[in-house]
C-alpha cells in the first residue's frame, strides 16, 4: 500500500466520477493528493474521505481554463505536500449536438476545459517535475473518443484526439527530465457526465434511453458492459507506479473491447 509514498499527486475534476476514484486509489497507495475541481465543496468532501481512511489530501478550487487559477492551485498543493510528481488531467464535460447546430461558444468551452486545461495544468506541473530533472508522470483522461468518432460529439472527439498529440510531444520533450506521459481512454462509465447525455441522445436520435444504452453506448463492447471507475483508476495507478520510460507516450484503452488497437 505504499508504492506511491512520498509522492504528491494532483487530480483535476476529482470531486466526482472517475477523478474521485483515481484520487482515492492514489491516496491508498500513499500519495498525498490535491483534489482540484471547480466544485470546492465536492473536492473537500473527497479530501475528507481520504483523510478519514488515513491518507493525505486537500481540496483546492481550480478552474482548469484559467491560467491564474491553475498556477495558484498547483502552488497551494505543492506548498502543503511538496513538489508535484503526478498530474492526472481529468476534468471534463460533455456537450452534444450535430456539427451544423453546434454553438461556437459551446465548442470553445469544450476546447478550453479539455485542451487548454490539459496544457495549463501540464505547464504548471512541469515547473516542479523539470526542477533538477526530478521527473514525474502526467496522465491525460482521454476516451475511446481519442480514437473513434461518434455522432453529436464533434467538440469532444476533436478535444480527446488532441490529447494524444499533447501526450506524445510531452513524452519526447519530458524524457530528458525523467517525465513520462500517457493517455488513458475509457469506454462509457456511469458517471454524472454520462447520465446527463443519455436522455439528450435519446431525444436527438429518436430512441428510448434503453436503446441508447444498449445500441449507442455499449453496442460495440464485447460484453455489453459499462467500464467502471475502478477499472480506470487501477490503470492510472499502474501507470504511475511503472518505473521506467519503457512505457511513455502511450494510449491505454479501457473499454470492454469497444475499441481495439
Ligand atoms: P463527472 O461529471 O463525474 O466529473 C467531472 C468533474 O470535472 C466534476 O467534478 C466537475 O466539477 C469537474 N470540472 C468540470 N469543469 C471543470 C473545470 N473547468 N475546472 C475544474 N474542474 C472541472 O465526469 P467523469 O465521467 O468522471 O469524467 C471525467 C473525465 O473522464 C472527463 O475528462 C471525461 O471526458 C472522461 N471520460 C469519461 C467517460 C465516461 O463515460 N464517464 C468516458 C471516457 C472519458
Amino acid at each position: 500500500m505504499t508504492t506511491l509514498m512520498g509522492k504528491t499527486a494532483v487530480v483535476t475534476g476529482a470531486a466526482s466520477g472517475i477523478g474521485k476514484e483515481i484520487a482515492l486509489r492514489l491516496a491508498a497507495q500513499g500519495a498525498a493528493v490535491g483534489i482540484a475541481d471547480l466544485n470546492l465543496e465536492g473536492a473537500q468532501k473527497v479530501a475528507d474521505q481520504i483523510q478519514q481512511l488515513g491518507g493525505r489530501a486537500m481540496g483546492v478550487a481550480m478552474d482548469v481554463t484559467s491560467e491564474a487559477a491553475v498556477n495558484h492551485g498547483m502552488d497551494k498543493i505543492a506548498a502543503q505536500f511538496g513538489p508535484i510528481d503526478i498530474l492526472v488531467s481529468n476534468a471534463g464535460i460533455q456537450i452534444v449536438s450535430s456539427i451544423d447546430t453546434y454553438e461556437f461558444s459551446d465548442w470553445k468551452t469544450m476546447q478550453a476545459i479539455h485542451v487548454d486545461g490539459a496544457f495549463l495544468t501540464t505547464k504548471a506541473a512541469l515547473k516542479h517535475m523539470y526542477a533538477g530533472d526530478r521527473g514525474g508522470v502526467v496522465i491525460y483522461m482521454g476516451s475511446v473518443h481519442s480514437h473513434e468518432a461518434s455522432m453529436l460529439k464533434c467538440a469532444y472527439v476533436a478535444a480527446k484526439h488532441a490529447l494524444l498529440g499533447l501526450a506524445r510531444v510531452l513524452a519526447k520533450e519530458g524524457a530528458q527530465h525523467n517525465v513520462r506521459s500517457h493517455v488513458v481512454c475509457p469506454g462509457f462509465v456511469r458517471t454524472p457526465l454520462v447520465d446527463k447525455q443519455i436522455p439528450q441522445q435519446a431525444a436527438k436520435l429518436g430512441m428510448t434511453e434503453e436503446e441508447v444504452v444498449k445500441h449507442v453506448l455499449l453496442g460495440d463492447t464485447v460484453d455489453g458492459t459499462f467500464t467502471t471507475v475502478e477499472d480506470v483508476a487501477q490503470t492510472v495507478v499502474f501507470l504511475c507506479e511503472f518505473p521506467t520510460a519503457a512505457l511513455t507516450g502511450q494510449s491505454f484503452i479501457v473499454s470492454h473491447g469497444w475499441h481495439m488497437q
